[in-house]
C-alpha cells in the first residue's frame, strides 16, 4: 500500500491516543446532552431553523449590498473599515496597526478568523506576543497548539493535563494543594487562570477580536461570550480591531432574535450566553477588517455559497462520528469536523485538504443538527465528486476504477473476472486497499451461483 495521506497519518496517531479519545468523547457528549435539553424547551426550534436558513441564504445572495451597508454605517460611527483580500493581507493590516500604535500589550479574544489568518504567528514575526484572554485559547497558547474545536479550543485536554500544563508554565505554583475531584479541579484551574490574566487585562494598548455577526443596518460588531474577557478586550485598550469573514454580515439587528438562540443552544447548550456585546463605534479607535480569503470564490458558486451560511456553532463537530473519534487536530487546519472538511478545500484548497470530504461516514447527523440547515453530507459528497473529477484521488483508486471499467465493459471479461474473484475473494480482501476498506466494514460475499449463471446462456430477458 502507498504512503498514508496526511489526514490518515494524523488520524491514526489520534486513534492511538486513548486519553485524547476519552477527552473528546466526554466533552462532545456533555455538549450534546446540554443541547438536547435546551432544544427540547423550544417547540418552535424547527421553525427557528427554517427562518435562520432562509435569512442566511437571503443575505449571502445579496452579500455585496449588505457589506456596503455595513461599511457605510460603521464608518458613519467613526469605525475604520478595511478590506483584506487574503489571510496575509489581513494579518499585515493588524500587525501594521500594532506597529503604528506602538502596542506592546495586545489582548486577543477568541476568534476563528484570526486563527485562519495565523495572526499570532504574523504578530510574533514583528516581535509582538498577544495574550489570549479566552480560557480555552489561553490553554492552547500555553501548550503551543492550535484550537481543536470551533467553540471549545482546548476540548481535547483533560483537567489533569491542564493542571500539569499550568504547573509547568507557572500559572499554578508547585506545591499548591489542588482538588482531586475533576469538577472542583476544573473550577480551581479556571480561577488560577483568571487570577493570572486579570492584571494583564487591565493594561493593554490594542485589543483584537473576531465577530459573531456584523449588522449591516447599524454597522454593529456582535460578540458572544461567557467569560467576560471580551468586555475587557474591547474596553481596556484605546484601539480595538475586529477581524471578521465577510460571511458574518446579517441585515438587521432584529435578526439576532433568530440567530442568537440558535447559536448559544447549538454551541454550548445554553439558553443565552453570559454576555453579548453590541459594538457600534467608540469609545477609542475602532477598526474592522473584512476578510475575504476565498469567500468571494465560494459565493460565486450557488452550491458552495450555501456552506457560508455556517454560524460556527460547532454542533456538527460534536455529533460527527469521525470528529468524535479523532478530534480536531487530525483535520490539519483550524476548521475541523464536517464543516471543516468543506471549508478547508474551498477556502485553503491545498492538495491534502481535498482528502477531508472523504473523511466522513455520510451518516447525515451533521445536517440534522445544523441550526442553519446546511445539508453538509450532500456537500461532502459533491466535493468528493469534484475531487475525483480533478484527479485528486489516490492513484490506487483510479487504477481500480479503470480496471473495473475494462472488466465490466464486455460480458466474457466480466464472467471470467467474476469466476476468478469468487475463487479468490478471501485472500483478495486481505490485500492492500481492500484490506484497509474491510478493516472497518463487512464486505458483502459474492453470490453463489451468480445471477448470470442462474439464467444460463439465454442472454438478457426480453422486455
Ligand atoms: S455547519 Fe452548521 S452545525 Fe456546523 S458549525 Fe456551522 S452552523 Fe454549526
Amino acid at each position: 500500500m502507498g504512503r498514508a495521506s496526511p489526514f490518515r497519518r494524523r488520524a491514526r496517531r489520534a486513534l492511538g491516543n486513548p486519553v485524547l479519545a476519552r477527552n473528546v468523547l466526554r466533552a462532545t457528549d456533555t455538549s450534546l446532552a446540554h443541547r438536547r435539553e435546551v432544544v427540547a424547551e423550544r417547540p418552535d426550534w424547527e421553525d427557528l431553523r427554517e427562518r435562520a436558513a432562509a435569512l442566511r441564504r437571503h443575505t449571502l445572495a445579496r452579500l455585496d449590498r449588505y457589506l456596503r451597508e455595513f461599511a457605510e454605517n460603521a464608518r458613519a460611527r467613526g469605525v475604520q473599515v478595511h478590506a483584506a483580500r487574503d489571510a496575509r493581507a489581513a494579518a499585515r493590516l493588524v500587525s501594521e496597526l500594532a506597529r503604528r500604535k506602538g502596542a506592546t500589550r495586545i489582548l486577543k479574544a477568541k476568534s476563528m478568523a484570526t486563527e485562519e489568518i495565523e495572526l499570532n504567528a504574523a504578530l510574533a514575526r514583528r516581535g509582538f506576543r498577544p495574550l489570549e484572554t479566552d480560557l480555552g485559547e489561553y490553554i492552547v497558547q500555553l501548550a503551543g497548539e492550535r484550537p481543536s474545536h470551533l467553540t471549545a479550543p482546548a476540548l481535547h485536554r483533560s483537567a489533569e493535563e491542564i493542571r500539569d500544563l499550568f504547573l509547568r508554565e507557572g500559572v499554578i505554583r508547585e506545591g499548591t494543594a489542588l482538588p482531586r475531584d475533576r469538577r472542583a479541579l476544573a473550577r480551581r484551574l479556571s480561577l488560577s487562570a483568571r487570577e493570572t490574566l486579570r492584571s494583564r487585562l487591565l493594561e493593554a494598548d490594542l485589543g483584537v477580536t473576531g465577530a459573531n455577526f456584523l449588522v449591516a443596518e447599524t454597522g454593529t460588531v456582535v460578540l458572544v461570550e461567557n467569560e467576560g474577557n471580551i468586555r475587557f478586550t474591547t474596553t481596556t485598550p484605546p484601539v480595538v480591531v475586529a477581524v471578521a469573514g465577510i460571511d458574518k454580515v446579517i441585515p438587521r439587528l432584529a435578526d439576532l432574535g433568530i440567530l442568537l438562540p440558535l447559536l448559544t443552544r447549538s454551541a454550548t447548550g445554553q439558553r443565552a450566553a453570559a454576555g453579548v456585546s453590541l459594538l457600534s463605534g467608540g469609545p477609542g479607535e475602532r477598526h474592522v477588517v473584512l476578510l475575504d480569503n476565498g469567500r468571494t470564490r465560494m459565493l460565486a458558486d450557488p452550491e458552495d455559497r450555501e456552506i457560508l451560511a455556517c454560524i460556527r456553532c460547532g454542533a456538527c463537530l460534536n455529533t460527527c462520528p469521525v470528529y468524535r473519534s479523532v478530534g480536531g487536530h487530525a483535520y490539519g487546519w483550524i476548521y475541523p469536523g464536517p464543516i471543516g472538511a468543506l471549508l478547508a478545500p474551498l477556502l485553503r484548497g491545498r492538495g491534502e485538504d481535498w482528502e477531508l470530504p472523504f473523511a466522513s461516514t455520510l451518516c447525515g447527523a451533521c445536517a440534522e443538527i445544523c441550526p442553519v440547515k446546511i445539508p453538509l453530507h450532500e456537500h461532502l459528497l459533491r466535493l468528493r465528486a469534484r475531487a475525483a473529477r480533478a484527479g485528486r484521488r489516490g492513484i490506487g483508486e483510479r487504477i481500480g476504477f479503470r480496471a473495473f471499467r475494462f472488466l465490466a465493459g464486455r460480458e466474457d471479461r466480466f464472467r471470467l473476472a467474476a469466476r476468478l474473484a469468487r475463487r479468490m475473494e478471501g485472500p483478495l480482501l486481505r490485500l492492500g486497499l481492500l484490506a484497509a476498506w474491510t478493516a472497518a466494514r463487512e464486505a458483502p460475499r459474492m453470490a453463489r451461483p451468480a445471477f448470470h449463471e442462474m439464467r444460463g446462456d439465454h442472454g438478457p430477458a426480453a422486455s
